[in-house]
């Protein structure tokens, strides 16, 4: 198969189109059978139910080739339990898992000229999503829904190696306790873009949120799960229902027990505990782990020991073998890659 003339190397972060993206129907009660089309625009009611009442949700995961040749991706079923998680939250009718995973791969399949080579660091980002259709003006939930999943290349997370970032503890609140922070949905992104603009802007990367109620525990990022490491190499991720349950979070846990041996603690974290860590980092599709050098709760500085240069050595223990079961170079005991034959 011939590959899409794109320099790899040099791929950032931003939509390109691709060939064809994946589009069923939700009317009259049922989703239709589906179809791969190369029409990359969306036509819609101008009031339909997603542009004024955002019902919207998505899904993130990545297509790439192994060492060995394979086109894989990783761990799909989970991104198609939790849209199903995510649409029952909005009202929204539930597009089935199986059919989900095989929307993702011929995709993929279609799409293949744009998966990138092994060794490039770049990646096929796959973003399924789904959203009310038919007009909406009283406030209620759609009658008609699309389901599409559409693929973009992108470059490598970390060009010239992960470098710890500098997050701040944010003023603002993520979710809310019994609200929609547990869901993948557009709306929580929409709220969040004035603080990550304003973290920006103050210059750094992220932010930490805390939990709305007490403002005393630690929730997430905009788009990431924290993980932390105990001074005696123990995994502290926390855990409250107004976190997004990361994919990438989760499977390090697995990692961390069955792969290195460590112990593994999911429970809530106080945010007076996070000075007391060793190793701090944020866990996400995108990036599988960004390292936190510091964290800043207004001026006063928290500073991870390995400093602002390299991760911390659990980190990038745990980094370096969750890509290599998913690049093919350490066994997948666990059978979380999802080949997608291409030929
Ligand atoms: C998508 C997302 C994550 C990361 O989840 P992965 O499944 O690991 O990609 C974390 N937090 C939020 C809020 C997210 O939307």
């Amino acid at each position: 198969m011939e590959k899409a003339n794109i320099d790899w190397g040099s791929l950032g972060f931003a939509y390109q189109p691709t060939n064809a993206r994946y589009v069923s129907d939700f009317k009259d009660g049922a989703w239709d059978e589906g179809r791969l089309t190369e029409d990359d625009k969306v036509v819609i009611s101008e009031c339909a139910g997603v542009l004024q009442y955002a019902q919207t949700c998505f899904e993130g995961l990545k297509a790439y080739t192994t060492e060995d040749g394979r086109i894989v991706t990783f761990r799909p079923e989970l991104n198609a339990q939790r849209m199903v998680d995510s649409a029952k939250r909005l009202e929204m009718p539930v597009f089935p898992e199986d059919r989900f995973v095989e929307a993702v791969d011929q995709v993929v399949k279609a799409n293949a000229a744009f998966v990138p080579p092994y060794g490039s660091g770049a990646t096929l980002y796959i973003r399924p999503y789904m959203f009310g259709s038919s007009p909406v003006i009283g406030v209620k939930p759609a009658q008609e829904y699309q389901f599409r999943v559409f693929s973009t290349p992108v470059g490598p997370y970390f060009k010239g190696g992960a470098k710890p970032i500098t997050i701040k503890v944010s003023d603002f609140d993520r979710a809310a306790p019994n609200g929609t922070g547990h869901i993948k949905a557009g709306l929580n992104y929409a709220m969040s873009l004035h603080a990550i603009v304003t973290a920006h802007d103050e210059g750094y990367a992220e932010n930490m949120y805390l939990d709305a109620a007490t403002r005393t525990k630690v929730e997430e990022t905009g788009g990431a799960n924290f993980l932390f490491v105990t001074k005696d190499g123990k995994i502290v991720t926390p855990k409250s229902s107004s976190i997004l349950p990361s994919i990438t979070r989760r499977s390090l846990m697995i990692v961390a027990k069955e792969y290195l041996g460590l112990e593994v603690e999911h429970r809530e974290v106080l945010f007076d505990e996070v000075k007391d860590f060793a190793e701090c980092g944020l866990c996400g599709t995108a990036a599988v782990i960004s390292p936190v050098g510091k964290i800043v709760d207004h001026g006063k500085e928290i500073c991870f020991p390995a400093g602002m240069e390299e991760m911390g050595p659990v980190t990038k223990k745990l980094y370096e073998t969750l890509t290599g079961i998913q690049m093919g170079h350490i066994e997948d005991k666990l059978g979380w890659l999802h080949e997608i034959k291409c030929d």
